[in-house]
């Protein structure tokens, strides 16, 4: 438990345990911990469903804490991280299973993955030959052994080595250098993610599996065998489970839910795994300069709008119209909002949302019951 007595509000944390969330300093980020909860057990079930382990995508929070519960109460085997210096961070927090989901070229980054190694299993995505050598030399110079996974491009157009026999060739490779373990396939498809016709994501991940198992299969054939074949992400998870294929999941947003996947629909009409809001930016009224019109404290600096603008959480007639750095303008149309009212915004893209914070505010009901340090939060490089 960490000791909050030395921690003020405001010069360093936007609230404290056993607050209101009325109290709360806005802008704040805020997780409602019963919907959190019930996100991580309802891909716990969706995996085992499946028969499928879940390997969940540390990016998305960014929180050692979240990933630890990920871990526990959510069922996963480990993490995936996209940077080397998310990695440290958490095996620095104690995590002790990563994979991460990206190439490593940089010598110095490789060296930095190599002594990941010597504290937690380490696994990390290939697709280039010319990777080999220095990623085993980087593994030798730390007496480690590092995994590997051949990145193949299964239509999603960013890296990725072509399927079928030139990724062989690099899995025969990896097995042949010292140092290094061949771990299987990564076969992520990114753009299928947010595909809004079920039956169109459906046919998108189909196409992927198919490569991805003549991948497979002509890795068996070779003599090597997969370990993880790992992709999928919150939007298309049910078609890579459904696939035979793929082993392991790598859902991210799952735990948070925000408006852009709020868009998109499953196979029932519902939403994506059923998953509900659990992420908020909790925002105050600070202006109310006319009937239609009244101005909150959260704009760029507290909300990524790349996957458009956040929704008003639980409020009829107030819509979020606009956002400047530290303005997000709301538009009255039917509702109301008093000044200092706080406001519960979904962001419109969690990810990058989370990497703008310091905390994540913990809510039980109406009270804080913790905060969460946003770890890896500008762990970029
Ligand atoms: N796996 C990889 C390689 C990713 O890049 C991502 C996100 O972009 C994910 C998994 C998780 O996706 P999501 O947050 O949509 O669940
Ligand atoms: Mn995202």
């Amino acid at each position: 438990m960490r000791d909050w007595s030395a921690f003020e509000i405001g010069y360093d944390v936007p609230a404290l345990p056993g607050m209101a969330l009325s109290d709360v300093q806005t802008p704040a980020l805020v997780v409602d911990l019963d919907a959190l909860e019930r996100n991580l057990d309802r891909m716990r079930t969706h995996a085992a469903a499946a028969g499928m382990r879940l390997r969940a995508h540390a990016k998305s929070h960014k929180s050692a804490d979240i990933a630890a519960l990920q871990i526990g109460r959510g069922g996963a085997c480990g993490i995936c991280c996209q940077k080397v210096s998310e990695a440290e961070a958490m095996v620095r927090a104690g995590i002790g299973d990563i994979l991460v989901t990206n190439e490593v070229r940089d010598p110095v980054k490789l060296d930095r993955l190599a002594r990941l190694a010597e504290r937690a299993r380490i696994v990390v995505c290939v697709d280039d030959p010319e990777n080999v050598g220095p990623l085993s030399r980087a593994a030798r110079r730390h007496g480690v052994t590092v995994e590997a996974l051949v990145e193949i491009d299964c239509g999603a157009g960013r890296c990725g080595i072509r399927p079928g026999a030139p990724a062989v060739g690099l899995a025969q490779a990896i097995a042949a250098a010292e140092g290094l373990r061949f771990a299987g396939l990564q076969a992520y498809h990114g753009p299928a993610q947010h595909i809004a016709d079920p039956a169109e994501r459906a046919a998108t991940i189909a196409a992927a599996a198919d490569v991805t198992a003549r991948t497979v299969s002509l890795l068996w054939d070779a003599g090597l065998a997969c370990d993880i074949v790992g992709g999928a992400g919150t939007g298309s998870f049910p078609f890579e489970a459904r696939s035979g294929v793929y082993n392991e999941l790598q859902c991210g947003s799952y735990v948070f839910m925000d408006a852009d996947y709020e868009r998109i629909r499953a196979e029932d009409g519902g939403r994506v795994g059923g998953f509900e809001n659990a992420l908020f930016v909790l925002t105050s009224v600070m202006s109310r300069p006319r009937p239609d019109r009244a101005v909150c404290d959260a704009g760029l600096k507290a909300l990524a709008v790349d996957s458009g603008l956040p929704r008003v959480f639980g409020r009829e007639g107030v819509r979020y119209d606009g956002a400047s750095d530290e303005h997000g303008v709301l538009a009255i149309d039917g509702g109301d909002v008093a000044i200092d009212e706080r406001i519960r915004l979904v962001p419109g893209h969690c990810d990058p949302t989370c990497n703008l914070h310091d905390w994540f505010v913990a809510l039980r009901g109406e009270t804080v019951e913790t905060l969460w340090p946003v770890t890896a939060r500008g762990k970029v490089f």
